[in-house]
């Protein structure tokens, strides 16, 4: 299954929801069918979902359970908790995709291109030597090769396993389960 999506647009259109009752990432929170949601995992204050306008294969969100504007909102122990599960996505991606980098990043506010205002984020895309990088993607489009029901079922497997050895970039692991073509 092949998409065809506007990158540039990536945190634009990825829910619309601007106020808490229309909040893509609150309905998330209270869905109970992950796959149809694409959350991957849950923690007990944030949740991991995949982005629905990947930028990349893989392209994830790390979103706390609660509709706070900036992680200055959060408590301490949640922060930490959203450290952890970026670890833990870290591993994942470097498992199932092999990316030779990682962008992460949070757009807090509309002057700084969040789509869904009032609800961080924090974006994890996995990049490979000789992908584009934002500047040039910013005036084409990319085709995301693989499906987003596939990326849901490979990360939502990993995260599920107990925590391991911590994997960091480059990985060797995944023989098998190559990069995205
Ligand atoms: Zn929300």
């Amino acid at each position: 299954m092949k998409r065809l999506f506007s990158p540039w647009r990536l945190d634009y259109v990825a829910g619309g929801g601007r106020r808490e009752r229309g909040c893509v990432f609150c309905r998330a929170e209270r869905s109970r069918d992950d796959r149809a949601v694409l959350v991957v995992a849950r923690g007990r204050t944030h949740f991991v979902i995949l982005n629905k306008y990947p930028y990349n294969n893989g392209h994830l969100m790390i979103v706390p359970r609660r509709h706070l504007a900036s992680p200055s909102e959060a408590t301490p122990a949640a922060r930490a908790e959203m450290m952890d599960l970026l670890v833990r996505a870290e591993a994942a991606l470097c498992a199932a995709y092999r990316p030779s980098g990682l962008n992460l990043g949070m757009n807090l506010g509309r002057a700084a291109g969040a789509g869904i205002e009032g609800h961080y984020h924090l974006h994890l895309v996995p990049r490979w030597d000789g992908d584009t990088n934002f500047m040039t993607v910013a005036h084409s489009t990319r085709v995301i090769p693989e499906a987003l029901e596939t990326t849901w079922q490979r990360l939502s497997d990993l995260l599920a396993r107990p925590a391991g050895s911590p994997r960091r970039l480059p990985t060797r692991r995944a023989a098998g389960r190559g990069r995205p073509r």
